[in-house]
């Protein structure tokens, strides 16, 4: 299998034939538009400017300045990205990509760099979505990215306590592979599984299929271990602590920014050998959310809690129905869930929900939505190659302010799209459902002008963005806060914090070299 340079996953795997007919056919549905087809750029002729960076001998082994490799390694997989991939648009490729093969490898760069003020970009899987890996710099300094894919074993499994420690650059497949023989999981099922890492994981407090309980990686961590350019930070193997404010809270979330992380101890779990699942229908839109707030705070903790909305639900799942679908699903290594399933759905028909009385094994809504949802990010990259913009945005909320963040998000959406495209459709579906709020999760179809997709969808990234910080919402709920999200960060966190976030940056990297501009203003 090879690696697009461009776009998402596997080349072998990129939609053609019948599905990429079926797909356009949909597609002029939903956003009538030109949908010519546009092959992408040869790598090889793109230009890519020469290195700037001539590493120490010691580490010349693992730099490499292939500019196809610099290119593969210049944006991160948003619409954005390959949009502007696609036009062979990629003024802000690193210098030099670094494989270390161990720790001492890490550090070793890091050394360099600090000393040469060369800009690091941390790098896992690739998969950022905010412009997290992006060396696009105020002062253009010359960067290295430091691809840490080599760093990718389990190292030790303790059966007893139930954890691993693993090393950061493990995409998600090989990890889960390495814990299968010790009948173990992770279970931390991102819709990017299996082309992000741990470390991306970790870095960006990324939210996996669990839609309750354990949501965010931030629940599966035990400890970390951290290499900065003022040394290596390890935090105990512990349960539980209240010694102070949380070493792995700071790094949860850093973004590259404050270290590299090179390991963590990962809690683990049997697999699960009972699962039930089912789809609720809903006539009426408030009347579903009603019902998913009710399971949410009914203790019954479902592994699945998906509410499509009426769009949502007539694109992905191919149900046509007027207010929702509501797709539930339990999982569990150590006792049956049917009953859970069961009060679950009871709950949703206390709301007007309907659903079969036996539910099967095989739900075919929730089937047909899963496998649409694996198939998404190639779909997305072959409609964005037919000028159509494909794009999601995230936030969570309270309860109590949804519908009011919802009707604003979505009229926000829907003028700006009118403003930049002409046409277009709004979908909704909730990721995540928190006992007191949800965590809405929106996917923008609209007609692009080949050339100008990306100042398109910017202006209604911009708009949308407003909207969610006008109303409550965080500005991501999962997708992290890279150089994208920054405006609307700086906003919503509080200010002490964003003093002491700096100063902690400044001690722990004083050269600012680590990621600059993610997370705080670069020195
Ligand atoms: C199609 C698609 C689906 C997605 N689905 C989800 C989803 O379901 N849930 C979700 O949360 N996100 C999702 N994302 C976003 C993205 O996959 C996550 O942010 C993921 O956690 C990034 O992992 P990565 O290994 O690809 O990291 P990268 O993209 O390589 O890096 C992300 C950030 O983490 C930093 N970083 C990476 N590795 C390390 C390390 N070892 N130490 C320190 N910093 C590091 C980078 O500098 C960067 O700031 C999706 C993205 C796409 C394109």
């Amino acid at each position: 299998m090879a690696r697009s340079w461009w776009g998402w996953g596997n080349v072998e795997d990129a939609v053609r034939g019948a599905e990429l007919d079926a797909l356009l056919a949909r597609a002029r549905a939903l956003a009538p538009g030109e949908l010519t087809g546009h092959e992408p750029p040869d790598v090889g002729s793109l230009g890519v400017p020469a290195t700037r960076l001539a590493p120490p001998p010691s580490l010349a082994g693992l730099c490499s300045a292939d500019p196809a490799d610099r290119a593969a390694h210049a944006h991160g997989k948003a619409f954005r990205d390959v949009a502007r991939n696609l036009l062979g648009d990629l003024p802000h490729a690193p210098d030099l990509v670094a494989r270390p093969r161990d720790e001492r490898d890490v550090a070793d760069l890091l050394d360099w760099c600090s000393g040469d003020r060369v800009a690091v970009i941390p790098y896992g899987g690739g998969s950022s979505v905010v412009g997290g890996i992006e060396p696009r710099f105020a002062d253009g300094r010359p960067a290295v990215t430091i691809d840490l894919t080599r760093l990718d074993r389990v190292l030790e499994v303790d059966p007893v306590s139930r954890a691993a420690r693993i090393q950061a650059g493990v995409l998600g497949p090989h990890l889960e592979d390495q814990l299968r023989p010790h009948g173990l999981t992770l279970r931390h099922f991102p819709q990017s599984f299996e082309f992000s890492t741990l470390g991306g994981w970790l870095a960006t407090r990324a939210g996996g299929h669990f839609a309750t309980l354990n949501t965010h990686i931030d629940d599966l961590v035990e400890s970390m271990r951290v290499v900065t350019p003022s040394g290596v930070a390890e935090s105990r193997r512990l349960p539980g602590s209240g010694a102070g404010p949380s070493p792995d809270r700071l790094f949860l979330g850093s973004e590259g920014a404050l270290g590299i992380i090179t390991e963590a101890w990962m809690r683990l779990r049997e697999r699960p050998r009972w699962r039930a699942k089912a789809s609720v229908r809903f006539a009426d839109y408030a009347a579903a959310v009603a019902a998913t707030r009710a399971v949410a705070q009914s203790g019954l903790n479902p592994a699945n809690c998906r509410l499509l909305d009426a769009a949502e639900a007539l694109v992905n799942a191919g149900v046509a129905v007027d207010g929702g679908v509501l797709v539930l699903a339990f999982e569990s290594a150590d006792h049956p869930v049917r009953a859970s399933l069961d009060r679950a759905v009871e709950l949703c028909r206390d709301h007007g929900g309907e659903a079969p009385d036996e539910p099967a094994d095989s739900d075919p809504a929730s089937d047909r939505w899963r496998s649409s949802f694996l198939r998404m990010p190639y779909q997305r990259d072959a409609l964005a190659r037919h000028a159509l913009i494909v794009e999601t945005f995230e936030t969570s909320c309270t309860w109590d302010g949804f519908d009011r963040l919802h009707r604003a998000v979505t009229a926000a959406a829907r003028d700006a799209i009118r403003d930049v495209a002409g046409d277009g459709v709004v979908a909704c579906r909730f990721t995540h459902v928190y006992p007191d709020g949800p965590a809405p999760y929106f996917t923008v179809y609209a007609p692009g002008r080949w050339g100008a997709m990306v100042a398109q969808w910017d202006g209604i990234k911009t708009a949308v963005s407003e909207a969610i910080a006008a109303h409550g919402g965080t500005i991501t709920h999962h997708h992290a806060v890279g150089r994208d999200h920054r405006p609307w960060y700086d906003r919503q966190r509080p200010g002490p914090f964003g003093a002491a976030l700096t100063a902690a940056k400044a001690a722990l990297d004083p050269a600012g070299v680590l990621n600059p501009g993610v997370l705080v203003p670069a020195p």
